[in-house]
């Protein structure tokens, strides 16, 4: 049916639906003669209602509006924001389950996208180990007027607290839910944002207003490490300097976990910090992350993979496919702040990283010097236009190279490069197993996969990351 004669469907209900798997963002797939409804909150094995939401040209999708049966795959979400803040989406499947899917997720992907024979070594998901408060970053964005409720908006009584401090909507930009309680990072960082929120209402310091675009307040970043440490940056327009001053006072005498104190002024309409300076309020200019005695800096923007704990997992897995004896030269492509290549150097003659973020790259060095790590060299640009032949040469021809890019995967020139390199294992880290299998694919020629392992991140996500061994054939 095309999309067209299917409009009609919008606002039907069909009944007794049953949920049949997962699907693409964390959604449910159901089937219903031969059309394809994709949902959000189902469990494999539930029996709905649905009511179709929009229609697509394959798909449709659609909103459960009643349950027959619930699956045994169900679980009772332990957050009261479950289901409208969109952040853990999969917190209605069992942690088994979930683990469960994303291996599948994984293996589908390098099996129907990256059309891999099953002969690989298949290990087991690496679990997370902490199912809550695992998170060591989180976000929070002001706005003047919060998303209502329905109960709310049904009960009919005057609504007077108006703003917001927490997640936005998943898909509108100027949509803020507040949020009493999250469960993703360690304390204080619920009761930082709820006792900034206080007090910014109480000294009347004015929420972002995403319509007239006015309003002093827009962000408010938290960071940790294992410590216990806190990084707070707060993201301000500019406006009342006195107003900004009190926030930052309290802050800094209000938590003392807060070791490390930001602010950042931002007149822009959309809220990326890259391009923003940091003006360093109290405290160190930086907070440190410690792995297998290897030392971290941690800036106020500079990038940290977010579950701190599985960071070590992955990379562990990452060290154990490289398999290095000591005399390899290793290439780290994309590698941030320089974690992996600090982490398997002790074991390589050479590392190489390259990063396109400079600032990182600034960092990856001074994270080697912190470390007394002589043997690593990094290199600052765009990996499809650093990786060269005559770089290769430079540095010198790869025995192994590990690469974990963004979830876009690799440009295909720098697929095809490392295909041509020689290199005789590569070692490919992905948040985003299905680009990881569309690159697979392309290496298929030269490369064959030999070990797979899935690692959980981000428990009561869809997201995984997926590390894959390739061999030169
Ligand atoms: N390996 C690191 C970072 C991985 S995130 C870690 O584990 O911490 C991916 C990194 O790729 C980011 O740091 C991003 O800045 C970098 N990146 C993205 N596109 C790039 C490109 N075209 N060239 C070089 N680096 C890129």
């Amino acid at each position: 049916m095309s999309r067209s004669n299917k409009r009609h469907l919008y606002n039907q209900i069909f009944e007794r639906v049953t949920i049949a798997g997962v699907a693409a963002e964390g959604k449910a797939i159901a089937r219903h003669n031969d059309m394809v409804i994709f949902v959000n909150y189902g469990a494999p094995g539930d029996v709905v209602d649905i009511q179709i939401k929009k229609t697509r040209r394959r798909h449709m999708e659609g909103e459960i509006i009643k349950f027959h049966e619930k699956s045994s795959q169900r679980t009772e979400p332990f957050c009261e924001h479950f289901g409208i803040c969109g952040g853990c989406k999969w917190q209605h499947l069992g942690y088994e389950e979930q683990l469960k899917y994303k291996q599948k997720q994984v293996t589908d992907s390098i099996e129907r996208i990256g059309k891999v024979d099953y002969d690989f070594e298949l290990s087991p998901i690496l679990a997370s180990e902490n199912t809550r408060y695992y998170r060591n970053k989180l976000e929070y964005t002001f706005a003047s007027r919060r998303w209502l409720m329905p109960e709310e908006i049904a009960g009919g009584e005057e609504i007077t607290n108006h703003e917001a401090l927490g997640f936005h909507i998943p898909g509108f930009f100027d949509k803020v839910l507040s949020i009493d309680k999250c469960w993703l990072q360690p304390e204080p960082s619920n009761a930082i944002r709820l006792e900034v929120k206080d007090f910014a209402l109480k000294q009347d310091i004015s929420f972002y207003d995403f319509k007239t675009k006015e309003g002093q307040l827009k962000n408010i970043i938290i960071r940790n490490n294992a410590k216990g440490q806190f990084m707070v940056i707060v993201v301000l327009a500019s406006g009342d300097d006195e107003k900004r001053q009190l926030l930052m006072e309290f802050l800094r005498d209000r938590f003392p976990e807060i070791v490390s104190l930001h602010y950042m002024i931002n007149d822009k309409a959309n809220s990326s910090i890259g391009d923003l300076e940091a003006v360093h309020f109290s405290g160190t200019p930086y907070i440190m992350e410690e792995m297998e005695g290897l030392q971290f800096k941690i800036g106020p923007k500079s990038f940290y993979q977010t579950n701190s704990q599985q960071a070590y997992g992955l990379y562990k897995v990452a060290r154990s496919f490289a398999d290095l004896k000591g005399d390899e030269i290793v290439y780290d492509l994309y590698t941030g702040t320089g974690t992996i290549a600090n982490f398997v150097a002790a074991k390589a003659r050479k590392v190489i990283g390259v990063e396109y973020v400079e600032e990182a790259v600034k960092h990856a060095r001074e994270n080697a010097t912190l470390n007394g790590l002589t043997n690593l060299a990094f290199a600052a640009g765009d990996m499809a236009k650093v990786l060269t032949e005559d770089f290769l040469e430079q540095h010198g021809q790869p025995d192994v190279i590990i690469t974990d890019p963004p979830r876009a995967g690799m440009h295909p020139d720098v697929t095809a490069r490392i295909a041509e390199s020689g290199t005789r294992k590569i070692v490919y880290v992905s948040c985003n197993p299905a680009t990881q299998a569309r690159d697979i694919e392309l290496l298929a020629k030269n490369y064959k996969v030999t070990k797979v392992q899935a690692v959980d991140m981000f428990p009561h996500t869809q997201h995984v990351e997926s590390v894959v061994l390739l061999e030169r054939i």
